[in-house]
């Protein structure tokens, strides 16, 4: 088998746009593959495009090789542009390959560790009487995770206000679910080491499963000093490309929880190898997944042949979401997405439906300080 061609498609759809990666072959099997930095996916368009004098005519079943070709071919290691663009060939590659061994990708990655994986779901409302009323409502409809984020006022982030917004939303929900649902926290970054601790001390009373991202990706080595005053769970991962921006986070215990993302840590092949170093940590993966039905489904097969997987993010499980575009997509069983019992992936692509939704320049939301200075989002 060889590859004849690779494809993109950006897909806009709500708020953001869906890269999809398309990879032909001369015996009429394809694989789809999803890029991962939302904002980014003109240059990813063109980090693919630059990747496919070194796919066409290569047999996909050799995802290893494939691999270590486009990291290594051109000299300079690839960024999180050139990761995610990889991600999303390596993602389309292991389709392809299950599809021609009529196996499911998790039979190649060990077969099922477990039957289904457990995912959470989002939840927020303006004032903690509306979070705990969304806590209540996502339970009843059999979700046992549930997270929510660090917010601002209007455009404002001022870090001791949304500290103290923060715990008095999570104490709501935690009154509204009562002890046996797994409440998390996603900081989004949002926060610098003094308010990740007062945050973290004050949320201990209700019990976090996680504390998500509390402090910018740039320098994992400031967990050192977090570590030492919080004693939440943390979650920490969902920026890094390859094994070696997860190396310190492994190696010096920093996060509890690896937030790999398939779409840009070099796809399933990458998220493997993170996934089996976290395992001699004791550390066990969340897989990140804003993205659409392809990023489900790479995350998906991960996790059901995983050992130390604790929870999935759910994204946009649960939901009839770009049905069109995609007419087949994993299956999803209150707050469980269910390991697919068809060959590859399980998701089919519709190209013609996925030219409705055509591209769209933008970017994600600007935060700014009380004193007008800039903040993440
Ligand atoms: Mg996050």
């Amino acid at each position: 088998m060889k590859i004849t061609d690779v494809k993109t498609f950006p897909v806009f759809h709500g708020s953001r746009n869906y890269l999809i990666v398309k990879v032909e072959t001369d015996e009429g099997i394809y694989g789809v593959g999803e890029f991962g930095l939302t904002w980014r996916e003109q240059a990813g368009i063109g980090a693919i495009q630059h990747m496919t004098s070194d796919l066409i005519g290569q047999d996909p079943m050799n995802t290893e090789r494939i691999w270590q070709t486009l990291f290594r071919g051109d000299f300079f290691p690839g960024g999180r542009i050139n990761m995610a663009a990889q991600s999303a060939i390596d993602i389309a590659l292991w389709d392809i390959k299950g599809k021609a061994l009529g196996q499911p990708v998790y039979m190649l990655l060990g077969g099922k560790m477990r039957d289904r994986a457990v995912c959470y779901t989002g939840i927020g409302g303006k004032t903690p009487e509306e979070t705990a009323k969304a806590a209540r409502e996502r339970v009843a409809e059999g979700w046992k995770y549930l997270r929510m984020s660090v917010m601002d006022r209007d455009g404002v982030l001022e870090p001791s206000v949304a500290v103290r917004d923060s715990v008095a939303h999570f104490a709501a929900a935690r009154e509204a679910v009562g002890p046996e649902i797994e409440l998390c926290l996603d900081v989004h970054t949002r926060l610098d080491p003094p308010d990740t601790i007062r945050l973290g001390r004050k949320l201990e009373a209700y019990d976090p499963f996680f504390i998500e991202d509390p402090l910018r990706c740039e320098n994992p080595q400031t967990y050192r000093l977090v570590r030492q005053h919080v004693s939440c769970p943390l979650a920490i991962g969902e920026h890094y490309a390859t094994k070696w921006e997860f190396r310190q986070l492994i190696e010096e215990e920093l996060t509890d929880y690896a937030r790999i993302d398939l779409c840009i840590v070099g796809g399933l092949t990458e998220a493997r190898k993170v996934a089996n170093w976290c395992e001699t940590h004791y550390i066990k993966i969340v897989p990140h997944n804003p993205l659409g039905p392809v990023s489900a489904a790479a995350c998906l097969h991960l996790d059901i042949a995983t050992d130390n997987f604790a929870v999935q993010e759910g994204g946009r499980v649960g939901s009839a979401f770009l049905e069109d575009v995609f007419p087949v997509q994993v299956p999803y069983e209150a707050g469980y997405l269910l390991a697919p019992d068809r060959p590859g992936l399980g998701v089919e692509f519709n190209e013609a439906a996925a030219a409705k939704y055509p591209f769209q320049w933008g970017h994600g939301p600007r935060l700014r300080r009380l004193d007008g200075s800039f903040t993440n989002w």
